[in-house]
């Protein structure tokens, strides 16, 4: 617990100190070393607070889509702080307007939501919630993803920078985003006006706490961060039969162990070594008995990449592999693969160099250098890159 506290403190500190060190150089009336005595001062006197906040929030989670009250009480926070709220963009989003003279517009994000996921933690804010989910299984509810950390950080964030106002000119956006788990509450802000409604950002800033690095540690990564993430159906089609008599049919089964093992050559043989991706056959389903030769074979696919250019290539290179294998069995022409690339998609984070320099030495100001370290992107996904997009 006092781990998870400290780390809480942390980040709240960390958030203001990034906040700061885009808007504060505007109209310094502070020296810098007494900006962050006050800074930290002013933390700890909020910290009480913003701990019941952080229980609360553990307590009664929601899962995506579904954040109505976790909306509802940081739209509150976020109003008693002075900032302008409006409810229900995108869903369950609330955005926070504070402007405050000339100077740059900062977007900054906390997600809502949390996991299908049954507490055991023993703690005696853990969560009890049991809902349905939207496949109707009954399910346990969790912050095992660490959210409610983001938003109480995030409203800790917005009560310091509206009571250090004198100390800065802009414009803040600060927005609680729904769905980031599942993807698409990003987008949904943006397709509902997040940049035409409200004051478009320069910057925008979010972060997501890491089991990786010890408590107190902040971790940034310059460029790409977090990668394309696309998910795809293939179904492979063959003739099915008895599995005695198999030059009678055209077997998915063996189709399907070619294709998969093809599918490997893609980033091994094809893509461009320094432009990474990843192809993950995740799932294979196919017959149900073991002398009938099924008519299909099902794969669920996950695919990474950084650039544009490697997810075309990559998704383009699947559909490629599968139709030729197909042709290779000889497949009649009416049950070639199908290769389904699902709707829903998230983009690759890219981090701003000359931002992410700047945001990391103003924290090491204050945690010391030790404590803000380089970190390597990974493949993982999350939708914050959308709004860089
Ligand atoms: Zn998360």
């Amino acid at each position: 617990m006092r781990q998870s506290s400290k780390l809480l403190l942390i980040q709240i500190l960390a958030r203001i100190l990034t906040m700061t060190s885009n808007l504060w150089a505007q109209n310094s009336k502070t020296s810098p070393t007494k900006l962050l005595d006050e800074i930290i001062s002013r933390a700890n006197q909020e910290y009480a607070s913003l701990e019941q906040l952080y229980k609360h929030l553990h307590t009664n989670p929601e899962l995506s889509f579904h954040e109505e009250k976790t909306s509802a009480r940081v739209a509150e926070e976020l109003e008693k702080t002075g900032f302008t709220i409006t409810r229900n963009i995108g869903g369950h989003g609330v955005v926070g307007v504070l402007k405050n003279g000339n100077g740059p517009a900062v977007l900054v994000r906390t997600d809502l939501d949390a996991l299908p996921i049954t507490e055991n933690t023993g703690l005696e804010y853990a969560s009890k919630v049991r809902v349905h989910d939207d496949q109707n299984n009954e399910v346990g509810v969790m912050h095992a993803c660490g959210h409610d950390i983001h938003m109480t950080s995030f409203i800790g964030a917005a009560r310091l920078l509206s009571q250090l106002k004198n100390q800065w000119r802009g414009t803040l956006v600060f927005i609680g985003q729904p769905a980031e788990e599942r993807g698409g509450g990003a987008r949904a802000m943006l397709t509902d006006g997040l940049f035409t409604k409200f004051p478009k950002p320069d910057y925008c800033v979010a972060w997501h706490d890491a089991s990786d690095l010890p408590a107190g540690t902040v971790g940034y990564c310059e460029g790409y961060a977090l990668a394309n993430v696309n998910s795809v159906d293939v179904t492979i089609r063959g003739v099915g039969g008895h599995g005695a008599y198999p030059h009678t049919t055209k077997d998915p089964i063996v189709m399907a162990a070619e294709t998969i093992m093809a599918l490997q050559t893609i980033v091994s043989r094809e893509m461009k070594p320094i432009d990474p991706a990843v192809v993950t056959v995740g799932s294979i389903h196919g017959g149900a008995k073991h002398n009938i030769i099924p008519d299909e074979v099902l794969l669920q696919l996950t695919v990474r990449s950084y650039s544009d250019h490697a997810k075309e290539q990559t998704l383009k290179a699947i559909e490629r592999i599968c139709q030729g294998i197909a042709i290779a069995a000889g497949v009649p022409e009416n049950r070639m693969p199908i290769v389904k690339v699902q709707d829903e998609f998230t983009p690759s984070t890219y981090n701003d160099p000359a931002l992410v320099k700047r945001m990391a030495a103003s924290m090491q100001a204050i945690l010391g250098a030790d404590k803000v370290v380089a970190k390597e992107p990974v493949m993982g996904g999350e939708d914050f890159g959308e709004y860089g997009r």
